[in-house]
């Protein structure tokens, strides 16, 4: 039977360790980091996401500023106050809670967010970054906690087969590059793969990034994998669960996340971590 692996306690320790970071840089610049977080509409998931990323700024010791707009809100309205939050010092991160309503467009908004102050690591300049190995840049958050979950079980990702079943920007292909980065060798699977499971098969590493519940079972699984459901899903009963089918997946790997309590909780830890990551880079 696999162990759990606690994302929660994992993301509680790093907030801890952030929480000190934080303080000596409020004592040395005489004020706090700051993450701005801009959300249009009444998503009533995004209003959970932007109130759980408030509640860990006021854990650490970041300022948070939110800007709650009208579902009414104009592309331009948003451009105007990108580039006030920009030109603004005391802003080290500054974030757009997706998804937008549809009328407005996210992918033209995301590029004028100054780079050094993209924490969610969405901009081309970051994403650019990663591909070139420049750790000074900020990496997207899910992808940067997952790497975290992995290393947390104490593997080697050394020549080890690591299986990405997503390609999206923001998970599928940064987290690919990471694991290249720590020596894997990476695999990407997608919706046209053919035979998912002949791949995932042979993977020691087992990252799932798709949002289909019980896409992976236990036969699609090697003995003693190391798997990581990135997937946010709501079962026929409305209860939340990820894109793995934990019970018949946990018989056979080593390591796994539980959903909720997995990779959920590192993504906000991690966000908190590019934050005074920007903050002090912003104060140099
Ligand atoms: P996305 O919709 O942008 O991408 C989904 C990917 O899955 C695509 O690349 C697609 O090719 C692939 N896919 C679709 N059907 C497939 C199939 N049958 N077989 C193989 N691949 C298939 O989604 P995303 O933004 O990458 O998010 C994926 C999931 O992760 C969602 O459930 C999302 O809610 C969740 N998520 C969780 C967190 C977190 O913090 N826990 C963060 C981001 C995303």
């Amino acid at each position: 039977m696999a162990k759990i692996i606690d994302g929660k306690a994992i993301a509680n320790a790093l907030q801890d360790r952030l929480k000190e970071q934080a303080s000596y840089f409020a004592m040395r610049f005489g004020r706090k980091p700051k993450l701005v977080v801009i959300m249009v509409g009444e998503d009533p998931a995004s209003a959970v996401y932007v109130r759980n990323k408030i509640r860990a700024c006021e854990n650490v010791g970041i300022n948070s500023e939110s800007y709650r707009l009208p579902e009414t809100t104009e592309q331009s309205e948003l451009e105007s106050l990108i580039e006030k939050l920009n030109k603004d010092e005391t802003a080290d991160g500054i974030l757009i809670q997706l998804p937008l309503p549809s009328r407005l467009d996210a992918k033209k908004l995301i590029p004028l967010i100054d780079p050094k102050k993209d924490v969610d690591g969405f901009s081309a300049e970051n994403l650019g970054a990663l591909v070139l190995d420049d750790k000074r840049a900020l990496y997207s958050c899910t992808p940067l906690g997952i790497i975290q979950l992995i290393l947390s079980t104490g593997i080697d990702l050394t020549g080890k087969h690591a299986v990405v079943v997503g390609r999206s920007n923001e998970v599928g292909k940064p987290v690919a590059l990471m694991l290249l980065q720590h020596n894997a060798t990476v695999t990407i699977c997608h919706s046209k793969t053919v035979d998912l499971g002949a791949v995932t098969r042979t993977a020691d590493v087992l990252v799932v990034a798709v949002g289909r519940e019980k896409l992976i079972t236990g036969d699609m699984v090697k003995e003693g994998a190391v798997v990581i459901d990135v997937g946010i899903n709501r079962d026929a009963n409305g209860k939340l669960c990820g894109d793995v089918d934990f019970d018949s997946v946990a018989e056979k790997c080593s390591f796994i996340t539980p959903v909720p309590g997995g990779v959920g909780p590192m993504t906000i830890a991690m966000l908190m971590t590019n934050t005074m990551k920007a903050a002090k880079r912003n104060v140099q």
